[in-house]
C-alpha cells in the first residue's frame, strides 16, 4: 500500500506531501485531512482561493507506510493529529477486506476542539469486528482526565494477551513517547512501524 501523494500548489511549482485517508477506488476519489497552517503556502491557497470543482495536480503515489503481513498478531495504530490519515486508510482497508487481526486505534489530540474524524472512525467500528478505539485528549475540559496515546498504550500493553504490531503516525514527540512505552513493555523494535510525518 502506498498512502501518500504530492499535491501541487496551484499557481506555483511547489508541491506538498499529504497522506491519503481512503483506500483505492474505481472513481479515483482521494480523501485527505489537512491542517491549515498560518502563513503556509498550500494552507493559504486552501483557505483563501480553493473552490469546489477546481482542478489540482497530484503527483504520486509514493511512500511505503502500510500494513505488514505478520500473521494474526493484533494491530495497534497510534495517530496524532492529521497522522490519522494513513492510519484510517489502513483501518478502512482492513474493514473492506474483513481482515481478522484484532485492531485498536489510539488517537491523540491536544484539545477537545482538535478532535476530528470521529464519524469516519465510527464507520470503521461498525464494519470491522474486533476493532476498538481510544480518543486521547491531552488537555481535556475541566474535570476530564488528561490522556496521551503513550499512557494509553502503556496501560493496555500491561494486560494485553498478545504482543501487537504497532503502527505510528503523528508528531515526533508523541511517536517517540509511544516507542519508549512500547519498548519498556517489551515490544520488540521490529514490531514497530513508523511514518516520518511532520508535526501537525
Ligand atoms: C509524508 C508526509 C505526509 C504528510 N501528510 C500530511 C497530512 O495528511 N495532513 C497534513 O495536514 N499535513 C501533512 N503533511 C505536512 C504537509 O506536507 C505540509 O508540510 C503542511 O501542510 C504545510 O504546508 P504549507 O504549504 O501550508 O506550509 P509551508 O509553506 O510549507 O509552511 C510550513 C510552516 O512554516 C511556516 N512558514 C512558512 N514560511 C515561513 C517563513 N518565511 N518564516 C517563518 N515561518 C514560515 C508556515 O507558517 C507554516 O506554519 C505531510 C508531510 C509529509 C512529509
Amino acid at each position: 500500500m502506498r498512502p501518500g501523494v504530492e499535491l501541487q500548489v496551484p499557481g506555483s511549482e511547489a508541491t506538498r506531501a499529504y497522506s491519503l485517508a481512503n483506500t483505492g477506488n474505481w472513481e479515483g476519489r482521494m480523501e485527505f485531512f489537512i491542517r491549515l497552517r498560518p502563513g503556509g503556502l498550500f494552507s493559504s491557497y486552501l483557505r483563501e482561493h480553493a473552490r469546489p470543482g477546481e482542478w489540482i495536480t497530484v503527483h504520486g503515489p509514493q511512500g511505503a507506510f502500510g500494513l505488514q503481513e505478520t500473521g494474526l498478531r493484533p494491530r495497534w495504530f497510534v495517530a496524532g493529529g492529521t497522522g490519522l490519515s494513513p492510519v484510517l486508510s489502513m483501518l478502512r482497508h482492513m474493514a473492506e477486506w474483513q481482515e481478522p487481526q484484532p485492531a485498536r486505534l489510539f488517537f491523540g489530540v491536544n484539545e477537545p476542539e482538535d478532535v476530528f474524524g470521529v464519524a469516519e472512525i465510527e464507520a470503521v467500528a461498525a464494519e470491522l469486528p474486533g476493532f476498538a478505539y481510544d480518543l486521547c485528549v491531552w488537555c481535556p475540559l475541566d474535570g476530564g482526565v488528561p490522556a496521551t496515546p503513550a499512557d494509553r498504550v502503556s496501560e493496555r500493553l500491561s494486560f494485553a494477551e498478545a504482543v501487537p504490531d504497532l503502527y505510528l503516525c503523528g508528531p515526533p514527540p508523541m511517536a517517540d513517547a509511544v516507542v519508549r512505552a512500547a519498548t519498556a513493555a517489551g515490544v520488540p523494535p521490529e514490531r514497530v512501524f513508523r511514518e516520518r510525518f511532520l508535526p501537525s
